[in-house]
């Protein structure tokens, strides 16, 4: 098989998702493909949709869809940050309302059957497996055989952003090296829906309600500092869990461990450029913040949103401004972003002196640069 097209996006995500269904919005007479390496078959992390998207999920012409899944209502969240009780922050008193709980697997798979149905050619179960400059596009190996050639790739492959760091020449500014330590559970009694977030001396924890009477619960810490706690083993993570966070603990006192436990890097990074010849990337790959924000797929929504416009225009009208205003968009959002997250980790005070908190209220560190 060779196809051509004039998009590939690379990765079916909730930001390659919205690229490929906002490219067939504003430009219809270009091509598009999407290849996702799963079948959304597995459970993903990353669930808390605050209110805002709605509005996202309407202007891609997907909230009937959307609404139909069943995804959990969210009410707001509670932290107990700077102090052991914890504090309220009730989504009823943004002006859009609810947010959700989402089943993000459900989710993905859904925006992407929605992208095929407005004539997206959706590869599924299949993974970009290298990519090489062919005349000004790309010829992209695929791992099921084959190859697809684009004038543009749209690297949506998340926070590893694997187009755009080895064929797009980009590289990584990395300012932290927090992960999570995530395990998934089935309440036998129904708790608190809301995310509850606990800080502790070496991080922070976090459980939230999802459908289907699931519940995800997950450590947050630096990956160095996780080596001396064997947060891998089911017994250091529920020992950890029992010592350093009473109320997370107490919610899932009636839930029980289901599936096997999942490790993500989350760390705070971006590209030092989001774009460059023949190429955008977009949602976690252009960038990636906090899980402590609860952003990320708000953020790879709009951000697939804006490159489908600057990509349109590049191709369909070649007016390159499109591709220079999302690469600048993508800086100022970053940079923004920085302030409100040392913001908000300046506001627990209770561990000065432990590491993972020193790093976290030192004034603006200098990014690393990561290949
Ligand atoms: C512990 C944790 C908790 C989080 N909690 C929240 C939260 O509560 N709320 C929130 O909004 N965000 C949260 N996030 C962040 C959120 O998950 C991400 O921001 C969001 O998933 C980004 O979407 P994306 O489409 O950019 O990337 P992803 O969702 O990572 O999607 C990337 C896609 O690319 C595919 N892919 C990768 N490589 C290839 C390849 N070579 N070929 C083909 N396909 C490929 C993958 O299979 C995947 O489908 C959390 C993250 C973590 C780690």
């Amino acid at each position: 098989m060779r196809e051509r097209h004039d998009v590939v996006v690379v990765g079916g995500g909730p930001g390659g998702c919205a690229a490929a269904l906002a490219l067939r919005a504003h430009a219809p007479g270009l091509s598009v493909a999407l290849v996702e390496a799963t079948e959304y078959a597995e459970r993903r992390i990353g669930e808390t949709l605050p209110p805002p998207a709605a509005s996202l999920l309407r202007h891609l012409g997907v909230w009937d869809a959307f609404a139909a899944q069943g995804h959990r209502p969210a009410y707001g969240t509670a932290a107990a940050w700077g102090e052991s009780q914890p504090h309220e922050n009730d989504f009823l008193f943004q002006p859009q309302g609810v947010g959700w709980h989402l089943d993000r697997a459900a989710f993905d798979g859904m925006l992407s059957v929605q992208a095929e149905r407005r004539g997206v050619a959706v590869l599924r179960g299949t993974r970009m497996a290298g990519a090489a400059r062919e005349g000004d596009g790309w010829r992209l190996r695929l791992s099921a055989g084959g190859e697809l050639v684009a004038r543009l790739v749209v690297d949506a492959t998340g926070s590893g952003a694997a187009f755009a760091r080895r064929n797009g020449g980009a590289r990584n500014r990395v300012h932290d090296r927090l992960a999570g330590f995530c395990r998934f559970f089935r309440e036998r009694q129904a708790a608190d829906p809301r995310t509850l977030v606990e800080a502790f001396a070496d991080g922070w924890w976090y459980t939230a309600a999802l459908p289907g009477g699931l519940r995800i619960a997950a450590c947050m810490t630096d990956t160095d500092l996780a080596r001396g706690m064997g947060l891998e083993t089911e017994e250091a993570w529920f020992a950890l869990l029992r010592e350093s966070a009473p109320r997370v603990s107490e919610l899932l006192r009636h839930a029980e461990l289901v599936g096997e436990p999942v490790v993500r890097a989350s760390r705070s990074r971006r590209l030092d450029a989001a774009a460059g010849e023949g190429w955008i990337a977009v949602g976690d790959a252009a960038s990636t913040f906090d899980p402590l924000s609860s952003q990320g797929v708000l953020k790879a929504l709009r951000s697939g949103i804006y490159a489908a416009y600057a990509a349109g225009d590049l191709l369909a009208a070649s007016d390159g401004a499109g591709m220079r205003r999302y690469r600048a968009f993508v800086e100022r959002e970053f940079e923004a972003y920085l302030r409100t997250r040392t913001q908000y980790y300046a506001e627990e005070r209770r561990w000065p002196e432990r590491e993972f908190w020193r790093r976290r209220h030192r004034d603006a560190p200098e990014p690393a640069f990561a290949a």
